[in-house]
């Protein structure tokens, strides 16, 4: 069977061609995931947008209510990276609510994927690195809130520390953080984590798998967990441009196989998150991007 895929097309909010932010990467994943056979067209599962009262189980209600009200500071505008406007904003909420979904559906499926989220940057006061609202960590208080998990595991290995994550949840032993990335890129202030384990630029395949399994069990050696979530960015590619380390597709593919299958051996349903990616082409963005969705359609034991 597929794994559930949580989608929106407002996951996509116009912006400005010349923006850094790859944000046509989502329509150009929905594609691709349907040319490879890991979608049907409109076989999505849509979320509706995350309210005020489920941000600011993470979030300065303060925060949320200025980001809902497009009150936020220019200060504050330019730590997130992105424009002042409603789509932006739905975008956030949809993002978050759907990281929620893919909790709530991996409990269920065993696995659940969202085809947005990963926004690590944001932490309690607010915003940053193209992170208005902190999705995974949202989800983890949503399924708390609904007591259907107790403990969560947050694994992150987008290139960049999940910094807004650890942060949030750094006087919460009911969830562990955990953040592989590459030590000297962005936030050059550091958070501290559970657990982090800081890159040197340039790794390549062997060396990066075998940190990420290392941390794995480490991760795993401080459960018991009742769910993990999972930030699968891209950004630790090669061409990503953002990124330091020197991961190719292969690697890549390698990681989210056994990110994927290590969770599961372990009994854990696993929600996964897109996380970063960038670079000129949003094509090739979105299609390391389908890895994730491939290593999770193997595991649920889905053939052709
Ligand atoms: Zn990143």
């Amino acid at each position: 069977m597929r794994p559930p895929i949580i989608h929106h097309p407002d996951y996509q909010a116009p912006l400005r061609d010349d923006h850094r932010f790859p944000m046509s990467k989502y329509g150009y994943l929905r594609e691709e995931l349907i040319r490879g056979g890991l979608l049907k067209p409109g076989g999505y599962i849509a979320p509706t947008p995350a309210t005020a009262a489920e941000l600011a189980r993470v979030h300065a209600a303060d925060y949320v209510s200025r980001a809902f009200a497009l009150t936020l500071t220019d200060a504050e505008m330019r730590k997130i990276g992105l424009p002042r406007t409603e789509r932006v904003v739905r975008r956030a909420r949809l993002s978050a609510a759907g990281s929620v979904l893919a909790g709530l559906l991996a409990l269920e499926a065993g696995v659940a994927c969202n085809s947005a989220g990963g926004s690590h940057h944001a932490g309690p006061e607010g915003g940053a690195g193209f992170s208005t609202f902190n999705d995974l960590a949202v989800a983890a208080r949503a399924l708390q809130a609904r007591g259907v998990i107790r403990r969560a595991l947050i694994f992150d290995c987008d290139v960049h520390q999940g910094d807004g994550t650890a942060r949030i949840f750094a006087d919460d032993d009911s969830v562990l953080t955990v953040s592989i990335h590459a030590q000297k890129n962005y936030p050059f202030e550091k958070a501290r984590s559970d657990i982090d384990v800081g890159l040197e630029d340039g790794l390549t395949d062997a060396p990066y798998l075998e940190a990420v399994r290392a941390t794995l069990d480490a991760a795993l050696a401080r459960g018991p967990f009742d769910i993990a979530f999972y930030n699968g960015g891209v950004d630790v590619h090669s061409e990503d441009r953002l990124g330091r380390l020197a991961i190719t597709d292969a690697g890549l593919m390698a990681r989210e196989r056994l990110v994927l299958r290590r969770l599961r051996g372990a009994g854990l349903p696993v929600a996964t998150a897109l996380g970063g990616g960038y670079g000129p082409d949003p094509r090739l963005i979105a299609a390391r991007h389908a890895a994730l969705f491939t290593a999770a359609a193997e595991l649920q034991g889905m053939s052709g």
